[in-house]
């Protein structure tokens, strides 16, 4: 997704410059489905959106245990298969090289598993995040599925978090997307504290969910996900784990992420830009120019991994829905602020104040405490049973 950004905005800039956007799989994007708040992008980022198909909503709705509201922002979502599409439609003819798996990279150019070598004057890395010992936190577990309900299901807008449901232990939520007057899209998400995803049960109670609200139908697809929560840890080890010499390092791969969300979009759309103000820079200084802008990322978010902490830390498992129902109780600006991870300094005393919804000393004992690191060898299990 971060690459074929990048591709697209330096296509628009300058269309002059010779860009391979060099792909191991056949398609771009994978089977995913991006979605974010109007508020998550300035105005050159949705210009850079704006040729893509994609679903749009004025307003959603939240639902917890005892609170339900309905918020007027605007929401967005794009299925990768139509990312896909316009890349291919807007990039000039040679851009793509799907199929081309790189067995190496460095500042001159990459190599393929095949032999073929591309030389280049900058190499962008965009291989996606790399898990290690320098990052905390914990973890987003999720299973959606794309259905084509046999009858109108009369859902009108997205339903973000319906946390009024069984928690088995994590923030547990479900994500509803109406796609059509027939079609929608329904997601079992999990803040928890293992990387574990059990395709069976996921699948089950995502049935259980559609059963219980009328939903019947066929199923067109569907995605899982584990993505981590970082709540903490060494970024500069980070960055040093993940950088080539030489080499600039964009999306998910760069730690320019929402820690909270786990949302990378809103990111790589302002990373797209800047590559492509700085198209002149040589490789090397367009790496520091992303690293630079990668620091300045993670200083701004320290909030955001705060309240992971005590999300994860202070309450228990099945009482960690109570933070996100206190938090939608606040004024919608602020919320808008949160997603777009602007908070003001007023926002970050107006979600900290007030009675908190976890006890006080855990909530201390949380921020006093650190996480399991976000590494590979806490692996990420992905259960058929
Ligand atoms: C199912 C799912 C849903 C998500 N939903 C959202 C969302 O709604 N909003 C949001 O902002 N974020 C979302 N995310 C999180 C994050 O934004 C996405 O993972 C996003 O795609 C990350 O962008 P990226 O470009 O860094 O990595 P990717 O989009 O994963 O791209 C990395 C690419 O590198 C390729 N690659 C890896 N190794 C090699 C190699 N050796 N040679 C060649 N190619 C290689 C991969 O095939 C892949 O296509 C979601 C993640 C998942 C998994």
């Amino acid at each position: 997704m971060a690459g074929g950004l990048i591709a697209l905005a330096l296509r628009r800039a300058r269309p002059e410059l010779v860009v391979a956007l060099v792909e191991a799989e056949d398609v771009l994007g994978g089977n995913h489905r991006w979605s974010w708040f109007g508020s998550d992008l300035d105005k050159a980022a949705t210009k850079l959106l704006a040729p893509f198909r994609k679903t749009e909503w004025s307003g959603y709705d939240v639902r917890f245990p005892a609170r339900k509201r309905t918020l007027g922002a605007r929401y967005f979502s794009l299925a990768s298969s139509d990312f896909d599409t316009a890349l291919r439609r807007e990039l000039a003819q040679d851009c793509i090289q799907p199929g081309s798996p790189i067995s190496a990279l460095d500042a001159c150019g990459i190599d393929l598993d095949d032999g073929t070598r591309f030389t280049a004057r900058a190499v962008i890395d965009c291989r996606g995040f790399v898990p290690g010992t320098s990052l905390r936190g914990g973890w987003q577990v999720f299973m959606g599925r794309h259905l084509r309900t046999a009858r109108p299901h009369g859902v009108e807008r997205p339903v973000i978090m319906d946390a009024a449901v069984p928690q088995h232990g994590a923030y547990r939520f479900v994500y509803t997307l109406p796609l059509g007057a027939n079609e929608l899209f329904v997601e079992d998400t999990y803040y928890a504290d293992e990387p574990v995803l059990d395709r069976g049960v996921l699948s089950s109670r995502i049935d259980a969910y559609c059963t219980d609200a009328g939903w019947e139908g066929e199923i067109l697809g569907g995605e899982t996900g584990i993505l981590p929560v970082i709540t903490g840890g060494d970024f500069a080890a980070f960055q040093a784990a993940s950088r080539t010499p030489g080499v600039a390092v964009a999306g998910a791969r760069s730690g320019m992420v929402h820690p909270l969300t786990s949302y990378t979009l809103p990111h790589a759309a302002q990373t797209a830009q800047l590559v492509a103000e700085n198209a002149d820079l040589a490789g090397v200084q367009l790496a520091s120019v992303l690293e630079a802008q990668a620091r300045r990322v993670w200083r701004q978010t320290g909030f955001y991994r705060m309240l992971g902490q005590m999300l994860f830390g202070a309450a228990q498992p099945d009482n960690r829905y109570r933070i996100f129902e206190r938090f939608y109780g606040l004024p919608e600006p602020l919320i808008e602020r949160f997603y777009a991870a602007r908070s003001t300094l007023g926002d970050k005393a107006r979600i900290l104040s007030g009675r908190p919804p976890v006890p006080v000393s855990r909530a201390v004992g949380a921020l006093l405490s650190s996480r399991e690191p976000l590494t590979a060898q806490h692996p990420k299990k992905d259960i058929s049973s």
